[in-house]
């Protein structure tokens, strides 16, 4: 597809939540997070999903940036970066998710006239999560553009002024419409920083029956039944919490933490059940699969 076709084809690109949400996953899942960062109410969840309504998203594309597994596709708001100072005068606010994303291509300077609040709050949780990655912070101050840089991103507006008033030639070589659309899979943070992890993984193993519905749906792969070992990886967790909204035994507790990434291993044991005769894994000394056990704890089995 032709650079101009990319550009046209972007025009009508609108934000819209893919199957990968995790609302279309499971009914069981609590996740609110583009719900509550969505500034003008343009999100309202239905039966088995959300609606982004158009009229009222005004394209900051905050939702996508921060969506846990990021399942909203669609364009980005207009950013300018050279070298390494990232220009905020025009555009919405980026998110911490966003800024970390940038500074882990290079960013390491924002350059902007005034400073809001909103933004002094993004960039101080951002610089504090460097921090706790012992990396050096993000600077903010007014940086004079090097007269020498020839590169420039222009908004949609101006690359639409300049189609109109300057040959496709011209217009071509000094824009990349394609990079108006984020790839929202570069916002996994868990796959930004390697060998650090944003989340604890509590598992209580008196309680777990291992049914392995939340190993089904973890959309990281965090857990793995490896012989006779249960391993959990946090380094690959994206905190959606999907693990935890459809566990029925509360068994699995999920909290914001950054450390160096840990892989968990708890030995597990292969038992052949009481009622049914079938095998199954067990973190404890079970008797009763967790089918026949579910079934007893419902009452309408009488075991033996
Ligand atoms: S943040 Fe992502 S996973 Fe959560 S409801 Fe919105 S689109 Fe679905
Ligand atoms: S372990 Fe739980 S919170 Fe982490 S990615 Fe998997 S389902 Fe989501």
């Amino acid at each position: 597809m032709s650079l101009l076709a990319n550009w046209l084809e972007s025009l009508s690109y609108e934000l819209n939540a893919t199957n990968q949400c995790l609302r279309k996953i499971s009914p069981y899942s609590t996740c609110t997070v583009c719900f509550d960062t969505c500034k003008t109410q343009a999100i309202t969840y239905v039966k088995n999903g959300l609606e982004i309504n158009s009229q009222l998203c005004n394209g900051c594309s905050s939702c996508l940036t921060n969506c846990p597994v990021q399942a909203i596709e669609g364009q980005s708001p207009t950013r300018k970066v050279l070298e390494d100072i990232l220009y905020l005068d025009e555009g919405a606010l980026p998110t911490e998710n966003e800024l970390l994303y940038l500074y882990k291509n290079g960013v390491r300077k924002i350059s902007k006239t005034t400073l809001e609040e909103n933004l002094e709050q993004i960039i101080a949780g951002t610089n504090e999560i460097l921090n706790q990655m012992e990396m050096e912070p993000i600077i903010i101050g007014e940086f004079v553009e090097n007269a020498h840089s020839t590169e420039k991103k222009l908004s949609r507006r101006d690359f639409f002024n300049k189609l109109s008033s300057d040959s496709k030639k011209i217009v071509l070589s000094s824009a990349t419409p394609i990079k108006w659309r984020f790839n929202q899979s570069n916002f996994n943070r868990a796959k930004m920083f390697e060998g650090w992890s944003f989340y604890s993984i509590l598992l209580d193993k008196e309680s777990c029956t291992l049914c392995e519905t939340c190993f089904r749906l973890c959309p990281a792969g965090v857990f793995l039944i490896d012989g006779d070992h249960l391993t959990i990886d946090n380094g690959k967790c994206v905190g959606c919490t999907l693990c935890s909204n459809v566990c029925r035994h509360n068994s699995i507790k999920i909290d914001s933490e950054i450390g160096k990434t840990k892989i968990y291993s708890y030995p597990i044991v292969k038992k052949i059940c009481k009622n049914c005769g079938g095998t199954f894994n067990s973190c404890e000394d079970e008797q009763h699969c967790f089918t026949c056990k579910s079934s007893k704890e419902n009452s309408i089995l009488n075991f033996l």
